[in-house]
């Protein structure tokens, strides 16, 4: 059990309301958090703007390295967190520890690169003997929002490219999931991580989320949550930078010539890992109806060997989704869509926070499971007629974050690639899939188009400076 406390500028809040965080799984305790007070809001945002002595590209680097090093030892103790407060299974904790070291390892690297320009000034009749050179420069302050889902790795794709850009941040963490987040702060502290750098506040929306949203001297708001949340963020923040990276419901199209075990794996893959609470989780299957059938009976054979249960059992894939309201939830979409024509093939009865792998065919393409987000480890899937009925089935929601599409055909995966309105497309491949590095993120409701992935984040995390020199 861990006794943590929020951290205005590395250092524990004085005690007052406490947060008990439970097992979504048996309810037991997984530990306690002190919450923050709207005075060490406005602390955490005093000791970032006041900070002044940004650690040299060398240090932040060697700081990031170190946290690296420091969870490389204590994967399982951190895995064991994320499990205790999120219910995800065991495998799938470890697999995010693993994304994290990633994270570390890539941001600083970046730190180490200087991706300033130069520009010669001689070249037009307009210009003159001079040359004009960009440089990267911290924010003064920061502020990080992030979700229960990915409670470390989301947590790291915001910390870690603000040390690589020497820019002071301030977390709000999801209050389901505050353990490993504090955890990982101290790492990032042990590791030699200025105070002023990183404070991490759990505590009433109206003490700490909303004050640093609104806050006129904070310069930046990274978002990931669901889409409401983010829009009332984008209509209160006023004038400052903004990231949001928002809700999904991705599409995997499979089409007649699919590859008809690879589309099965994706599916299940895409629908079940970190118990479907991923954003860019397959959320809708389109399938041709060409191999409709056969694809259905072997999805739902595959689904047979995602096990689902005590999230702490090795042999588990699938834990609990977040808390019992949301597999409720869960129960009430799956209800809707039967109702209104949907057919449950395997999977379908909730048992407390427990929502098992569920695969449904004939879903109505108006079915709240598929116009919406479902965040749980359902597979929903709807007949298609060709490409260009998948495309404009595909792109028909509110959102647009990632996509997947499963042919052995070139010309189809181009017109897909090229038709497709989301921020990402992936041939033969998840939705979710990249690496932590790349550019990743959605438009639509999913996002404003602006991206994260370390090498991204680091630039939203700085403001270029431009600067010339007669020469
Ligand atoms: P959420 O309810 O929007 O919460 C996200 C964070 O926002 C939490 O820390 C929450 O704090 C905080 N928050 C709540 N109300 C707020 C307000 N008025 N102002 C500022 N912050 C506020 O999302 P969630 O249920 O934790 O996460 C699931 C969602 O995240 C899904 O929609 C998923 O698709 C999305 N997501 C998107 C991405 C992406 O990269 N596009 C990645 C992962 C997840 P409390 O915990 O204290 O309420």
């Amino acid at each position: 059990m861990q006794s943590l406390s929020s951290l205005v500028a590395g250092q524990p809040v004085s005690a007052r309301e406490v947060l008990t965080v439970r097992s979504p799984y048996d309810g037991s305790v997984s530990g306690t958090v002190v919450l923050a007070s709207r005075a060490d809001t406005e602390a955490a945002v005093a000791a970032a703007l006041g900070f002044r002595d940004t650690p040299s590209r060398h240090q932040r680097a060697e700081i990031l390295e170190k946290t690296r090093m420091a969870l490389e030892s204590r994967r399982d103790e951190f895995a064991r967190i994320i499990t205790s407060e999120a219910g995800l299974a065991l495998r799938e904790s470890r697999y995010e520890v693993g994304r994290t070291l990633d994270v570390l390892k890539f941001a600083a690297m970046e730190t180490l690169r200087d991706d300033g320009q130069i520009f010669s000034c001689d070249i037009s009749a307009q210009g003159k003997s001079r040359k004009i050179f960009t440089t990267r420069e911290p924010l003064r302050c920061a502020v990080a929002i992030t979700p229960f889902n990915h409670p470390l790795n989301q947590v790291a794709h915001k910390v870690s490219p603000a040390i690589a850009a020497g820019t002071p941040i301030i977390l709000k963490p999801s209050e389901k999931t505050p353990l490993v987040a504090l955890r990982f702060a101290q790492l990032l502290h042990e590791a030699g991580l200025p105070g002023p750098m990183l404070s991490v506040l759990l505590g009433p929306t109206a003490e700490v989320a909303e004050p640093l949203v609104t806050h006129p001297e904070v310069e930046l708001v990274a978002f990931t949550g669901s889409v409401p949340v983010g829009k009332r963020i984008a209509a209160t923040a006023g004038y400052k930078k903004l990231v949001l990276e928002l809700g999904g419901n991705d599409p995997l199209i499979v089409l007649d010539d699919a590859p008809m075990d690879l589309a099965v794996t994706l599916a299940a893959e895409g629908s079940y890992r970190n118990s479907g609470q991923r954003c860019t989780a397959v959320k809708r299957i389109l399938v041709h109806e060409a191999v409709l059938e056969e694809f259905t009976e072997r999805l739902v054979e595959r689904t047979r060997e995602y096990v689902c249960g005590d999230p702490m059992d090795e042999a588990t894939r699938v834990g609990t989704v977040i808390d019992e309201a949301s597999a409720r939830h869960l129960e009430t979409v799956v209800a809707e869509a039967v109702q209104a024509g949907a057919r449950v093939r395997i999977g379908g009865t909730r048992q407390g926070a427990l929502y098992p792998p569920t695969v449904l065919s004939h879903v109505p393409r108006d079915s709240r499971m598929v116009v919406c987000e479902s965040f749980g480890p359902l597979a929903p899937i709807l007949a298609i007629r060709d490409l260009d009925d998948a495309l404009q089935l595909a792109n028909s929601t509110v959102y647009g974050l990632s996509s997947g599409v499963v042919t052995r055909n070139l010309d189809h995966a181009l017109k897909a690639i090229r038709t497709l309105r989301c921020g990402t497309v992936n041939i033969n491949e998840v939705p979710g899939f990249r690496v932590e590095s790349s550019p990743f993120g959605g438009i639509k409701d999913s996002g404003l188009g602006i991206k994260e992935g370390v090498i991204e984040a680091i630039k939203a995390y700085s403001y270029v400076k431009t600067f010339s020199l007669p020469w």
